[in-house]
């Protein structure tokens, strides 16, 4: 990822998606108020009345924040380990996020259920996880690579023995438009190291990790 990022100054824009999020520009703020009062035109509003005069505004920086994830490392958070022997997985369930499909930008939610096998003694705090867990929801997404990030990011950072990453969660786009199935939830699994090789404790930990009553 690092050579990519390396390798993508100054070249096509479309390898931006490679940057490190220290490379990033700051988010263009006016740029994106310009682009919402052309949405508001476009469809045939009129961007001018009292209640969409701050719209563009409002919308701009609600997309900082939304997006703010891509200017964001999950080193920070996971580098802080502490020693702790302990041999068995560790799993934290029912990670609440909210994160954008970056097919529609439109909102999908739910929740994330996470586990490790700690490698080296090397153990990190739960709410770690869950920062981490946001840094990659908060950036243009697609379910099955906020699965995988997650799963890498735990896996690298903590030299983790394995990782188990189930996500569970609801997509407007489906929701709001189109075939309108509202209720469905689609599901994500994404594993590494022995709960990759080693199916029954992968099968064991995944049914730990289910909410209770689920
Ligand atoms: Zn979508």
């Amino acid at each position: 990822m690092i050579a990519l990022a390396e390798a993508s100054k100054g070249q096509n824009p479309s390898l931006a998606l490679h940057r490190r999020a220290d490379q990033r520009p700051e988010v263009d703020l006016p740029r994106i108020e310009r682009a919402v009062r052309d949405i508001l035109i476009a469809i045939g509003e009129d961007p001018d009345r009292d209640g969409l005069l701050d719209t563009p505004k409002r919308v701009a920086k609600a997309y900082r924040e939304l997006f703010k994830g891509l200017r964001e490392d999950p080193a920070v958070h996971l580098g802080r380990v502490f020693e702790q022997e302990h041999d068995e997985a560790v799993i934290v369930r029912g990670i609440e996020f909210y994160s954008l499909c970056e097919h529609h930008l439109l909102p999908f939610t739910g929740r994330a259920h996470v586990a490790y096998l700690p490698g080296g003694g090397q153990i990190v705090g739960l709410s770690k996880i869950a920062r981490t867990v946001e840094v990659f929801a908060r950036r243009p997404q697609v379910q099955e690579r906020l699965t995988n990030q997650i799963a890498d990011a735990i896996e690298s950072h903590l030299q983790a023995r394995g990782v188990a990453v189930l996500i569970e969660s609801e997509h407007f786009c489906m929701k709001m438009r189109g075939v309108n199935k509202s209720g469905s939830v689609m599901a994500t699994t994404a594993l590494r190291g022995e709960y990759r090789t080693d199916r029954q404790a992968a099968a064991q930990v995944l049914s730990l990790m289910r909410p209770a009553g689920a």
